[in-house]
């Protein structure tokens, strides 16, 4: 029987661009904890919980780096989620 099954995706929360497994080409899992695990694990995606602990995802093109005093640092063409509530990003 081939029927509809529900999956869970990650796309970044600055440009939309959909997570994908580089290595074997797939995009989601049909659990939502082994998206969080994969997402949170791949060095090109970072992830960053804000002042409600809530989560975001973001893709290499938008994240680049902590600064010294751990502050995000995007890059100038990111669009910073309204929901995030975070104290100081910084753009270069
Ligand atoms: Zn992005």
């Amino acid at each position: 029987m081939i029927k509809t099954v529900k999956m869970y995706g990650c796309e970044c929360d600055s440009c939309g661009e959909k997570w994908i497994d580089e290595h074997q080409g797939f995009a989601a899992f049909t659990d939502k904890s082994s998206m969080k695990e994969v997402i949170e694990e791949d060095s090109a995606w970072e992830t960053i919980a804000d002042m409600e602990g809530e989560d975001f995802h973001f893709c290499s093109n938008c994240f680049r780096y902590y600064d010294d005093e751990d502050r995000p640092i995007f890059s100038q063409t990111a669009n910073m989620p309204n929901k995030m509530q975070i104290a100081e990003f910084i753009k270069i």
